[in-house]
């Protein structure tokens, strides 16, 4: 199988059996919520996110809201967080200038959002593609690196050359959907932890299967 024919492979079953377009598990209803939530997810899972964010979206609404915030008060309400000092920080600053250089709204390029404090391409490319439909790059978190690798698409480990590798590899039409696919694979069957590949949907065109 050529290159191309197999991403379709992979793409085609992973969709066959998590969706067509899987979605963030991070909760938000708006731009705003889905801005603020990526913002804190490093080092951080979707669960822990959103029990945080539960409360703190009843209490702050816009940028400005946020970047006026108390930044002793907003730690508390980070408080679940790995690292909620730091994010407190980078969530305050973030907002100040998307609610004064962007007008109140979530810029829509990777260049303009990794300006921002605390926003490096991963989650740049998380709101831009959930937010805005737009592909500019592709999202590599942990699970999507670990799992290109052992589907041969990188060898890589740092997640700038991942990325790069998927990009060339991958239609750019697949890009949104390729990363939560991925994601949705690395944790489900082929976990940090366990590769089970017998009950991967992959197991029979994986270059790392045991169960072929
Ligand atoms: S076949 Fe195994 S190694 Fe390959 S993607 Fe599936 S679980 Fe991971």
């Amino acid at each position: 199988m050529d290159q191309a024919a197999y991403v379709k492979a992979v793409l085609v079953r992973l969709e066959a059996r998590y969706g067509k377009h899987p979605r963030t598990q991070l909760r938000h209803r708006n731009l705003t919520e889905l801005f603020v939530a990526v913002l804190l997810s490093p080092q951080c899972n979707d669960k822990q996110v959103n029990k945080v964010t539960e409360g703190l979206f009843r209490r702050y609404h816009t940028f400005d809201d946020y970047a006026g915030a108390d930044i002793k008060e907003l730690r508390k309400d980070l408080g679940g967080l790995n690292y909620y000092k730091t994010k407190a920080r980078y969530l305050k600053r973030s907002a100040g200038i998307v609610a004064g250089r962007f007008g109140g709204k979530v810029p829509k390029s990777i260049a303009e959002l990794t300006e921002l404090y605390g926003v490096g391409r991963k989650v740049a490319n998380v709101i831009l593609n959930e937010g805005y439909g737009i592909d500019e790059g592709i999202a590599v978190d942990t699970h999507c690196g670990r799992v290109s690798r052992r589907l041969g698409l990188s060898r890589h480990r740092d997640p700038a050359m991942v990325e790069l590798d998927l990009m060339r590899k991958v239609p750019r039409d697949e890009w949104s959907r390729t990363s939560n696919l991925l994601i949705a694979l690395g944790r489900d069957a082929c976990t940090a932890r366990n590769r089970e590949c017998v009950r991967c949907t992959l197991r029979k065109i994986c270059p790392s299967s045991l169960a072929k």
